[in-house]
Parts: structure tokens; sequence; C-alpha cells
């Protein structure tokens, strides 16, 4: 599949998996919904974010009236993390980033209950809410993103709080703008990449380019520097891009390999790693991942070594909790996570509970896709895809064709076609 056929796909709305035969229309707003397509059921979908919101909305796109979907999210908005490394160089806001819930709710007939989930359980087919009510359930879908672990962190309290990761759009994000606003050219900005897995594989490489970029272009930094601590034994995603940037374009940057990190010194703003001890004015450290809470509070749904949770991917059900599906950041699959795979995952996920409540067998070939477009300055960008298919013998997501595919360039085409890229992913989410 080329590049741009990605973004024909997505604003297409098209199926990674089988698209459900529609039944009988109604319109919805200016939407074309289908009536009763012979799915009924109660389906409730934990956690509004990329997964979360896409498999809603097909859920009532491809099941029709008969699939009663709740959304449960307890933010009335969502802050997209994508993007989000462009609000720390003033090139985005986080105003520009959000997005709310109201086309689900009147386009497609989703219930949207602002409430967390606190507790599940499997048996009763019900959740509990953080008011103590309760939501049963025909199928659960969970897509809670994910939570970090705790940094090996010392210092006072007001100096700990500095120690951001950012890595959850939002407030973070702002803390870490502000700081990276106040450096100067005798700075050093320091960026710690956790070991794998963690979402958006080149994320972690994107901000590090994007921060030595601003630092660059503003006379007040021009000369602070980049240190990148990784704790993997290299570059995680687009190795060729990354390296070239890394060493051609932002001469400002200096990536460390194997670096794990054994304390930070929030006082003296010192990381202390496997690597060495590194030393500098603002320190962006990013924990290693886990799945959300509400999976690792339940050790049957976390099968994945107690911090992921284990999936069928034909359908994203649990491998140990009946009618109860993962999708997105939480679920541990060969799919990297990332917020386009887990749009795509939803799909996959939303047409398999409309064939099961039918009575129907799942689609037994799903594909997905994965597209990432990486900016390397305020005017430049890379790119990298992969489309995955269901491979029977191991029972997981493989890449056809030559696996991962990256841009064989940075340039400003590819930064124009992020862009589009972007909003039809976002639309195709949230529109
Ligand atoms: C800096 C950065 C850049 C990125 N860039 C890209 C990119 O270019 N391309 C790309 O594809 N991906 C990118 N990503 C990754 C992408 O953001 C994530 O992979 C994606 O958001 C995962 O979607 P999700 O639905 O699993 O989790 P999220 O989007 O995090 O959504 C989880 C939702 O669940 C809710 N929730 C959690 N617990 C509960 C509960 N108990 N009850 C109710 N609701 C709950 C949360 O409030 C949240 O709204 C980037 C990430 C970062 C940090």
């Amino acid at each position: 599949m080329q590049r741009r056929d990605f973004l024909h796909y997505l604003s297409a709305g098209a199926a990674v998996g089988m698209m459900a035969p529609f039944g009988n229309v109604l319109a919805a707003g200016s939407v074309t919904m289908p009536g009763n397509t012979g799915a009924n059921g109660r389906v409730v979908v934990i956690g509004g974010g990329m997964a979360g919101t896409t498999v809603a909305k097909y859920l009532r796109l491809w099941g029709g009236t008969g699939v009663q979907v709740t959304l449960v999210e307890p933010n009335p908005s969502y802050i997209s993390n994508i993007f989000s490394n462009k609000v720390l160089t003033g090139e985005r806001t986080l105003t520009q980033l959000t997005y709310k819930y109201g086309t689900l709710t009147s386009k497609y007939g989703v219930k949207l209950v602002t409430k967390s989930v606190v507790a599940i359980d499997p048996t009763g087919q019900q959740v509990m809410l953080n008011d103590g009510s309760k939501l049963p359930y025909d199928r659960l879908v969970i897509a809670p993103g994910i939570a970090f672990d705790a940094l090996p962190l010392s210092g006072t309290a007001a100096n700990q709080a500095k120690v951001v990761h950012a890595w959850q759009a939002g407030a973070q994000t702002t803390s870490l703008q502000s700081q990276i606003k106040a450096m100067t050219k005798a700075d050093t900005f320091i960026l710690t990449i956790p070991a794998k897995p963690y979402r958006c594989p080149p994320g972690p490489y994107e901000r590090a380019c994007v921060v030595a970029d601003y630092l660059t272009r503003t006379a007040k930094t021009k000369g602070a520097k980049v240190v990148v601590l990784d704790a993997n034994p290299g570059i995680q995603a687009e190795v060729e891009n990354f390296t070239n940037a890394f060493n051609n374009i932002h001469k400002n940057i200096t990536y460390v390999p194997s670096a794990a990190i054994t304390n930070i010194d929030a006082d003296t703003g010192t990381v202390n790693t496997s690597a060495g001890a590194f030393k500098g004015k603002v320190v962006n450290a990013i924990p290693p991942h886990k799945a959300g809470k509400i999976i690792t509070d339940n050790p049957l749904l976390a099968s994945a070594g107690g911090r992921w949770a284990g999936v069928n991917v034909l359908s994203y059900e649990s491998n140990t909790v009946p009618k109860i599906h993962i999708i997105g950041d939480a679920a541990a699959t060969t799919q990297p996570k990332a917020g386009h795979v887990a749009n795509a995952e939803a799909k996959v996920c939303a047409d398999a509970i409309v064939h099961l409540l039918r009575g129907e067998a799942v689609n037994p070939s799903p594909m997905t896709n994965s597209a990432c477009y990486t900016p390397i300055t305020n005017k430049t960008a890379s790119w990298l895809s992969v489309v995955y298919r269901y491979d029977p013998v191991t029972g997981t997501m493989l890449p056809t064709g030559n696996g991962v595919t990256e841009s064989s360039g940075i340039n400003a085409k590819n930064h124009e076609e992020m862009l589009k890229w972007f909003s039809n992913l976002m639309s195709d989410t949230f529109a």
C-alpha cells in the first residue's frame, strides 16, 4: 500500500476489518445510520480516547439501532497527544488539540456518561462508576490508554514537580512548554526514553527534534543543547531518518543509547543512568508505561505480565475474560501503541462485536495499518507506514510486504501531508 493511500483510506472511513452489512437506513443528522441490522445488545465502552471513541462510533454506524452504546469517560473533552510536541514549540495550542464528544452523541446516538469506571464485575456483566451507580453490559470494551510507573526521583517536592513527562497531553504539556521557553543558550534539555513498549515509538525522537529546532530558531536559546537518554539499545522507529536528523540537521542533539535511569536528582537536574550522569536545566523524563489502572487493577485482565491486557486480535476479546474486549495502547499485541493503530483496532473490534451480537463468526483475516508522520523541524517531516494482517499460525498481526517503510527523505511536502493525515484521523475518530 502506498503512503498516499492511507489518507484516502481514513477519509473514506474505510474499515480495516470487514465492513458490517447495513440493514434499513435512517438519517441521524447528516449521516446515514442503519436501522436494526439484527445485532442487538448493550455495549459499554470505557475511555473516550482514540480507541474508545472510534469503537463507539463504528459500533453504531455498522451495528445500527439495536446496538445500544454507552461511552464512559471522565473528561468532557479529549486532548490529542498527537501534535502535542508542537505545543511545546508554540506551533499549536492545547485548545486547538481539544476534541468534543457532541458529534458522537448527536450523529451516532452514543450515550455519553461523564464519569470513571472504578470496578468491573465480569460475572454479573456490569461496571461500577465513581458515583456508585452500575452499568450492565452484554459486551464491554476497555480502552483506558496507559498509566506510568513512578520514577526514581529525589529532591524537594517543588523540584520533583518540575520533572514532567508530558506524555499525556494536558497540564504537564503546559508546564514543559514554560520550562523550555525559560531556557537560555547555556542550558541543556534532557529527554529520557523508557524501555519499550511505550506509546508512539517515534514520538520521543520527534520531540528531541522539534525542541532542538525551536532552541536553534530562537535567539535567546541558540546554542542550547538537547541530550536524549534512551533506555533502549538504539532508536526504536525510523532509524534512518532520525539518525540523519540527529547527525546532520540538529547538531545540538546528543543521543545516548542504553541509558537506563537509576536516579534523578531534581534539585541539581542530574540524571544518573547506566551510561553515566547527565545534568540539565530541564529534565523531561518519560517513565515506563503499563496499561491503564482499570486493567492492572484486575489481574485476570492484565494477562500479559501483569502490565498489559492479552487479547485475541480477531476480535480484541480478552484471552482470559469472556465478553470483555481491550483495544488501543492497553492491549498487548504485535502492533505499535499509536493513535492510528488504536483507530484501526477499534474498527476490527466494532466489526467483530456486531457479528458476535448477531450470532455470526468474526472476520478470520482482519487487517490494520499504522501511518505516522513525524515533524523534524517546524517546516519538514518524515513518515513511516506498515500494514498488518492476521497470521493464523502465530495468532498475531504480522507486517505484510516489506514490513515497516520509512520515507526516503525529510521534507516540506511530508509536512503538508502530515497536516492532512492528522485532520483525517481526528475526523474519522471524533466527527
Ligand atoms: C507526544 C505524543 C505524540 C504522539 N504522536 C502520535 C502520532 O503521530 N501518531 C500516532 O498514531 N500516535 C501518536 N501518539 C500516540 C497516541 O496518542 C496513543 O497511542 C493513543 O492516544 C492511544 O489511544 P487510546 O485510546 O488507547 O488511549 P488514550 O487516547 O490515552 O485514551 C484513553 C482514555 O481513557 C480514559 N480512561 C482511562 N481510565 C478510565 C476509566 N477508569 N474510566 C473511564 N475512562 C477512562 C482516559 O480519560 C482517556 O480519555 C502520540 C503520543 C504522544 C504522547
